[in-house]
């Protein structure tokens, strides 16, 4: 099943090292993906899609098949209870997609992986990576079961626990957030709108409200210990505590739920000889603005086009160019995730002064424009 050599070894099937294969394989590039997991996973996860990342996937002949399956949420809004502090309207960006698709990441991954079946590649399961060793002229990539492939570079988007990351001896400097991540898609009827996200600031911790296809919600909430799996009741306190109150939210259903634990955590470099990191095994954050699997696939298309080009007789530079461009990204994305997850969370003493100012900046166009170009990823074009 694995190929002897291959141009390219991308370590992980999610959305990054699916974006990176279709990527190279659209350029007829000789690409290898392997994945430790039996088969993909089929949980929601990351539900947000932005402008930006459909912009750049638009070479890839994916977004199509990603705008029809989606839900379209023309607005962004931080509320304390049910007072808008800072409405966020997509309605007036400069792009063809003037809005956040709101899509299961299962959904996006499957699309995906079409195009890249459709353009001749597969993803090879189970191969779990145990060891890569480089030398001048290529890297030599081992797996659990004792097989071994020789590739001229190998792309580590194997997750947060990056074993790539490891090999290539890369540290990933941060921390963990002291709380843990509640997360649940449900049913439910009134309270809250169902064309726009939602951020509910509250001292309890953030509550993310957005609406998802098919009528469901996604439910993020910061809490000191999630449960494994919540239920009606918790997540109905949730938004008892922390959502709006004119209009109670009445939950009827938890279709899926999980926790996380959320590290905010940059990798020290993107390259290590033949070794690139991308999406999460690069950067991981609170999931405040929606931005991790944006950040991935963004960097997929990135090192794709970077590869392509080292692969065609390029400098080799051009791979210190890709970290060089997408890792002060990252920095900046964990650094806005932490602020609004800081912002969320400020002492009830400390609640009035917040409101007032955030009211008052959003008064000013400027700054709600602001932060619709950062949250749709405009910002970084
Ligand atoms: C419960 C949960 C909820 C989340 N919610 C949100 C959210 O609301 N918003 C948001 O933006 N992000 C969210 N995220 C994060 C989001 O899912 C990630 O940012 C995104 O999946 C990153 O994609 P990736 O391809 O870089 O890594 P991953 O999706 O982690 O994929 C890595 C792949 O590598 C494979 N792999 C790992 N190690 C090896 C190995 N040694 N050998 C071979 N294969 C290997 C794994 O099996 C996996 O398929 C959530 C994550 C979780 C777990």
């Amino acid at each position: 099943m694995l190929p002897a050599t291959t141009d390219v070894l991308v370590v992980g099937a999610g959305p990054t090292g699916l974006t990176v294969a279709v990527g190279l394989a659209r350029l007829g590039r000789h690409v290898t993906v392997v994945d430790g997991q039996a088969e993909g996973a089929n949980t929601t996860r990351a539900a947000v899609v932005h402008a930006r990342t459909l912009e750049v996937l638009e070479p890839y002949g994916v977004v199509d098949a990603l705008v029809s399956r989606g839900l379209r949420a023309t607005g962004f809004s931080i509320r304390d209870r049910d007072r808008v502090l800072v409405p966020v309207p997509f309605g007036g960006l400069p792009t063809a997609y003037p809005y956040t698709l709101m899509i299961s990441q299962e959904v996006t991954e499957a699309v995906l992986l079409a195009r890249l079946t459709e353009l001749g590649g597969r993803v090879l399961r189970p191969y779990t990576v145990t060891g890569v060793e480089q030398d001048e002229a290529g890297a030599t990539v081992t797996f659990a079961g004792g097989e071994s492939v020789r590739a001229a570079y190998v792309v580590g988007a194997d997750g947060m626990h990056s074993t790539v990351r490891e090999q290539a001896g890369i540290a990933f400097t941060g921390e963990a957030y002291a709380e843990s991540f509640s997360l649940a898609d449900v049913r439910l009827s009134g309270g809250v709108p169902q064309d726009e996200v939602v951020l509910y600031f509250s001292p309890a911790g953030v509550l993310v409200v957005a609406p998802l296809p098919g009528g469901s919600y996604r439910i993020v909430a910061t809490v000191p210990e999630a449960p494994r799996v919540p239920d009606v009741a918790f997540v109905q306190r949730l938004l008892d505590d922390r959502g709006p109150e004119a209009g109670r939210a009445v939950v009827r259903e938890v279709v899926w739920g999980s926790r996380f634990q959320v590290h905010h955590r940059v990798a020290d470099a993107y390259r290590a000889g033949r070794i690139l990191l991308a999406g999460d095994a690069a950067h991981v954050h609170s999931p405040a603005g929606g931005q991790g699997m944006n950040a991935g696939i963004t960097d997929g298309v990135a090192l794709a086009t970077a590869l392509d080009a080292v692969l065609g007789g390029g400098s080799p530079g051009l791979l210190d160019a890709y970290g060089a461009v997408r890792r002060p990204v990252a920095q900046q994305i964990v650094s806005l995730a932490d602020r609004i997850t800081r912002l969320a969370t400020v002492d009830r003493r400390f609640r009035p002064a917040r409101n007032l100012a955030l009211r008052l900046l959003a008064a000013l166009p400027a700054f709600r424009r602001q932060l619709a170009w950062r949250l749709s990823g405009l910002v970084y074009r």
